[in-house]
């Protein structure tokens, strides 16, 4: 999938060797790739801006916004710039769909050694007052992607092989279909510790080749585990998106789902979904979620509920299987959707009603179409954020899809045996 490739380090680190020789590569590859270098969008952008703190932290943003926009037109940019800010990374991690962050480190002795362009003397002499990294204040990359050291132990040729070696691995792969060509839908920030190491986002993908909406991310199965139970719970309040959720999905409840029906939500969250149920007469709900503190919330709120995940079984306790199972803005971030429905399956009677909601993204990218073909519409409406939803009834429908595409040695975890549930 097309990225933007933010390689940065100090004056004289390499960035900009490294860089053409992986954007030359890379081009190979992909024709859709540019490079741009720092010192030549100065010349660009008419040489306008010195190397103050204040204008070297404007020529970072126009660079970032730059970027942004060549992304969003499904550029690859290869980007060498020094821009050593803090909140200009932050930015680019928050707005560019797809973003991978390169440092390439070196020793300030290098740098001195090197002084290709002459400022690491003429600072030391007291001529350079501004020389980004010894004086004006320098914040060094806190989460980048990749760090290359570069004191001159490896040759640029070998840097790129580890720049290539690492994208090759960085990207997943269809957990469906195993093909690797995706397009970005969102971008999923997390408020990750400090300490912890799994990745603070992640890119919600849709496989160019079979339709299936993935996770991309590096991250295992148990780091999200972690990170679902102890990071991410919901308030109690139900906000004014999620009262408009309820509405939109209304109407498909009233014709598909009897107020008697045994109903599993999963993925409960703050539980604004599960509480309008029982609010509008829906006896027999039960909910899951990963976290401790969701589920305990929603206990204290006087609703069933199970720490668990759409992976494992959860059986109602008065009757066999469920009537009716709800996924709401949750499918699209398993990291093995196959698994998850072959679970669901085995918890639904025959005939049972399978729900999604996920965001319809075709609506907030404009010319996004490739929604695959499972979430298909059949209700939908506008929220506060402007997103709109849509959403699915038919378990059949979702198998179909699955079978139809899943490669046996794909490992997504879609299985047989799920036949009586059709
Ligand atoms: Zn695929």
């Amino acid at each position: 999938m097309n990225k933007v490739y933010w390689i940065t380090g100090l004056s004289g680190a390499g960035k900009t060797t490294i860089g053409k020789l992986f954007y030359e590569k890379l081009r190979k590859e992909h024709c859709n790739t540019l490079f741009l270098d720092g010192d030549m969008l100065r010349q660009v952008f008419g040489d306008d801006l010195g190397y103050s703190e204040e204008d070297r932290r404007k020529c970072a943003m126009r660079y970032s916004r730059l970027c942004n926009m060549l992304q969003k037109q499904e550029m690859n940019v290869v980007c060498c710039t020094i821009s050593m800010f803090d909140s200009v990374r932050e930015w680019n991690r928050k707005n560019i769909l797809s973003y991978c962050e390169i440092y390439i480190k070196v020793s300030m002795q290098t740098l001195q050694e090197r002084d290709q362009k002459g400022l690491y003397s003429s600072y030391l002499q007291g001529k350079e007052k501004e020389l980004a990294g010894v004086q004006v204040g320098m914040e060094e990359p806190r989460h980048p992607d990749l760090i290359l050291q570069n004191d001159g132990e490896k040759t640029p040729d070998e840097q790129v092989e580890a720049i290539m070696e690492f994208i090759k691995k960085a990207d997943r792969s269809c957990p469906v279909c195993g093909e690797k060509k995706a397009k970005v839908l969102k971008k999923i920030n997390m408020a990750v510790p400090e300490n912890y190491h799994l990745p603070d986002s992640y890119e919600v993908v849709v496989c160019e080749e079979c339709g299936c909406v993935y996770a991309n991310t590096r991250a295992s199965m148990e780091d999200y585990d972690w990170y679902y139970t102890h990071c991410n719970f919901y308030g109690d309040d139900c906000k004014d998106d999620d009262n408009l959720r309820f509405e939109i999905t209304q109407e498909l409840l009233e014709k598909y789902v009897s107020k008697d029906a045994v109903i599993l939500e999963m993925g409960a969250g703050n539980g604004f979904f599960i509480k309008a149920l029982k609010k509008h007469g829906y006896s027999h709900v039960t909910g899951t979620d990963p976290s401790d503190e969701s589920v305990r919330r929603l206990r204290e709120a006087g609703i069933q509920t199970y720490v668990s995940d759409v992976y494992a079984e959860v059986l109602p306790e008065e009757k066999e299987k469920y009537d009716c199972i709800f996924l709401f803005e949750v499918a699209e971030h398993l990291l093995f959707p196959g698994r998850g429905i072959s679970n669901i399956a085995k918890m639904l009677k025959p005939h049972g009603i399978f729900m999604i909601s996920v965001p319809d993204y075709s609506k907030i990218e404009g010319d996004l179409t490739c929604i695959p073909n499972y979430f298909k519409r059949t209700g939908s409406g506008c929220t506060a954020s402007g997103l709109f939803f849509r959403s699915i009834v038919g378990l059949s429908d979702v198998i179909t899809w699955y079978e139809a595409r899943v490669s046996e040695t794909c490992g997504c975890g879609f299985n047989a045996g799920i036949s009586e549930s059709r």
